[in-house]
């Protein structure tokens, strides 16, 4: 049974005319293969449900924190169900409770451990289109769970894996993956397709169309997944496994990313296992840690930086107030003022002097580089957050990616 997710954010399904539309691509979608919808919350509830959350207390119980944002999705899932009826398909809602779609306990960071595909594949069986909220799962004991903002992308994606669909379509209301982010550099073009690592990389450095454990998912299991806009009609952009023939720039995309923290332990007493005395405690918490640097050691003693989100900045202290032993330090440094640019491209790997080309371009823009972290396709750089839109311009015309 050849069966097709689509995945519709919350621009997507952002008015009941937006809602009447995405059953129109559903019901087009019907004559390529069985479709499965899947939907985030409409554009702004879940923002609205945490306020309200907010309004209450600045650290709301977890639980309850999870089971009222998640809401969001329970009603979009309905409606685009109401609106496939109307004309005249069969359609039924599902929560991810309902399609048994089981997390990890970590509330509002949860992750994906197995869903009921039997479920679905019995809708499908019995003549209905099955529209599943994203988002969201149940842990063991049947607590609700979310994934993280832009969960959906992954719900979609672990669906599209589970079901062996054929592809899974991101309908959202950008036309593609851009070389970079257009609001930024008018010039940036649209990619027809980009790798999987590629989009790996560009998704964990914050270009935001899709989430990056949507494009783990996609390529643990190997699913194609195209990303498209339900605005207009277009092909796209399919994200790959790498193959022959595929546009081959040196450089893909340029993401950038504001509202990042850096933490330096400034005079770190020297010692073996010092990195993952300060590291571990902070991952255990499910913390994302980017750029780690450790600065030579003069007379047993280092610095230790790092950068995480700024939303973690909190949770970062407490873990290292109340969690981090046996490390003994000068002075700890917070600083809120800093943004991170990455270069990404497969073709990195076969060619020299990437890296001096950008260093070379940011110094000619009196950017000053704080921090660098290179991987076999990715070169990150941070720097002061107020020159992150000049440098992104910067690179992306250093590279000629507007040509
Ligand atoms: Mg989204």
């Amino acid at each position: 049974m050849d069966t097709l997710v689509l995945k519709f954010g919350g621009t997507s399904v952002g008015s009941t005319d937006r809602i009447s539309t995405v059953a129109e691509i559903v019901k087009d979608a019907s004559k390529e293969a069985f479709p499965v919808v899947v939907v985030s919350a409409m554009s702004g509830e879940t923002d609205r449900l945490i306020e309200l959350a907010h309004l209450f207390s600045s650290e709301p119980d977890k639980r309850e924190f999870d089971a009222l944002i998640s809401t969001g999705e329970k009603v979009s899932a309905s409606l685009v169900a109401i609106a496939l009826n109307q004309l005249g398909l069969k359609a039924k809602s599902f929560s991810a409770a309902q399609v048994g779609l089981k997390t990890t306990a970590q509330f509002s960071r949860a992750k994906i451990l197995d869903l009921n595909k039997e479920i679905i594949i019995n809708t499908i069986s019995d003549g209905y289109i099955p529209v599943i909220t994203g988002f969201q799962g149940i842990t063991d004991s049947g607590d609700t769970t979310t994934l993280g903002r832009g969960g959906t992308d992954t719900t979609a994606v672990a669906i599209a894996a589970s079901i062996q669909a054929m592809r899974c379509d991101i309908y959202t209301d950008v036309d593609g993956i851009y070389t970079t982010d257009p609001r930024i550099v008018p010039e940036a073009k649209k990619l027809d397709s980009i790798s999987m690592e590629e989009m790996l990389e560009l998704a964990g450095q914050g270009a935001k169309v899709i989430q990056t454990r949507a494009v783990e998912f996609a390529n643990k299991y190997e699913v194609p997944v195209r990303v498209l806009s339900s605005f207009e009609p277009g092909s796209g952009t399919m994200i790959l496994k790498e193959e022959e023939g595929m546009e081959d720039a040196i450089i893909k995309g340029i993401a950038s990313q504001k509202d990042q923290t850096k933490f330096t332990l400034h005079g770190v007493v020297d010692t073996p296992g010092i990195a993952s005395g300060i590291l571990s405690p902070v991952s255990d918490e499910g913390i994302e840690v980017d750029v780690i640097v450790q600065n030579v050691s003069v007379s047993g003693k280092t610095d230790f930086t790092f950068t995480v989100a700024t939303e973690d900045r909190q949770e970062v202290e407490k873990v290292l107030k109340d969690k981090m032993t046996g490390i003994s330090y000068d002075e700890l440094i917070v600083d809120e003022s800093i943004g991170k640019v990455s270069l990404v491209g497969v073709g990195m790997r076969s060619h020299a002097g990437i890296a001096s080309t950008a260093f070379n371009a940011l110094a000619d823009a009196k950017i000053n580089i704080q921090m660098i972290s290179t991987s076999e396709i990715k070169i990150t750089i941070v720097i002061d957050v107020n020159q992150l839109e000049d440098a992104v311009k910067t690179l992306h015309k250093a590279f000629n990616l507007d040509k």
